[in-house]
């Protein structure tokens, strides 16, 4: 059974939530992950311009004075987007990771994005997955020594949330990587409820949507071919007019991301730690260019070497706390338990865990 460690919220005099951050990383074994002259890569979400949700700098900052204490070489990366946005090649990244307070001198590491200026720098890893036989995962994820996973929890419109298993197998995917993870994720317009504003067709990066029909049958329409399933459309109609197919595909979307988070795991399972911060949870996630009001309270920071260990630990002290099912509540039509099943199945981790609370 695996160990999660986990630290709440309240705080007192020379223990604050950074501090109980550093000793959650060493709980969970920093200093057997880092090896001197290691080239450790710390992944997090940078944040679109816009939001305001995701993990702030000084938690980074802390744990590349961690590493570097341990005479590893850290540096903090991500990989860029599919969907048009303020990270979609490394420049405009790096430019949106600074407005929001990431820079080498406030990290005490430099910014690495890990699959190129475009996108395309990436290396193939085999699998052998239920749809996936090789992935594309971002090189720099790929020749890193060691992995810290800084993953903020939130709800996700195609995955019902997204944590550490989606900061991993979405987050370090090249961008071809990403597009085959979406590309059974085909969404439809409900019709009675399109107003045809034709506010979705200036958010879609692949041309897929237009307005087809006259005066009040004016209606959004999607060319599923040309559709890249990056979902952009889902959560920009404010009719609430375009949803992605439920069950038919987003069980499938859900697996592939296991399977790329075994691509990016391959070779490093000792070398892995990730974290997970259950603070200021969004219902939708920080890929958005707004950060709505959180779905719950703030409950803490949990860490541990398990990937579905954490995130089965994660999902539960939120279901714990709300007395409900947060998220199977916000995405009714999702069954977002279905990673966490596969991620098992393929050997990523164990849904048993034993929760180790430092206070
Ligand atoms: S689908 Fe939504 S955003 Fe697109 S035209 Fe219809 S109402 Fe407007
Ligand atoms: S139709 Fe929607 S999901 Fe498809 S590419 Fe356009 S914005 Fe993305």
């Amino acid at each position: 059974m695996s160990e999660v460690f986990f630290a709440n919220t309240r705080c007192k005099p020379h223990r604050g939530m950074v501090q109980k951050f550093g000793e959650l990383a060493q709980k969970a074994g920093l200093a057997e992950v880092v090896e001197r002259r290691d080239l450790v890569a710390i992944k997090t979400h940078l944040g679109e311009a816009g939001s305001t949700a995701f993990v702030p700098v000084m938690y980074l900052r802390r744990i590349a004075a961690d590493v570097r204490e341990l005479r590893g070489k850290p540096f903090v990366t991500d990989a860029g987007t599919l969907y048009v946005g303020s990270r979609s090649n490394a420049i405009n990244h790096l430019l949106s990771a600074a407005a929001h307070g990431f820079t080498q001198e406030t990290l005490g590491a430099p910014i690495i994005i890990a699959d190129g200026l475009k996108g395309h720098d990436f290396v193939e890893i085999e699998v052998g997955g239920e749809f996936l036989d090789k992935v594309k995962i971002a090189s720099a994820a790929v020749h890193a020594d060691t992995l810290l996973v800084i993953s903020h929890m939130t709800g996700h419109e195609l995955t019902g949330f997204g944590c550490a298993l989606k900061n991993v197998g979405m987050g370090l995917g090249s961008r071809g990587g990403k597009q085959q993870m979406h590309s059974d994720i085909k969404p439809e317009v409900n019709t009675e409820r399109c107003t045809g504003c034709g506010e979705c067709i200036r958010w879609c990066p692949a041309g897929a949507i237009s307005l087809k029909g006259k005066g009040e049958e004016r209606k959004a329409s999607i060319d599923h071919d040309k559709c890249i399933g990056c979902g952009e459309c889902t959560v920009m109609c404010f009719e609430g007019a375009i949803a992605a197919r439920f069950h038919v595909d987003l069980g499938i979307a859900q697996r592939k991301i296991v399977e790329y988070t075994m691509g990016v795991l391959k070779g490093k399972e000792d070398k892995c730690i990730f974290f997970n911060f259950l603070i200021n949870m969004t219902p939708a996630c920080d890929c958005w260019d707004f950060s709505d009001a959180p779905m719950m309270e703030d409950i803490g920071i949990l860490a541990g070497r398990d990937i579905v260990a954490i995130e089965q630990a994660s999902l539960d002290l939120m279901n714990e706390k709300a007395g409900k099912d947060v998220i199977g509540g916000i995405y009714t039509a999702m069954d977002w338990t279905e990673q966490l099943a596969y991620a098992e199945k393929m050997g990523l981790g164990s849904r048993e865990y034993e929760l180790v609370s430092i206070d």
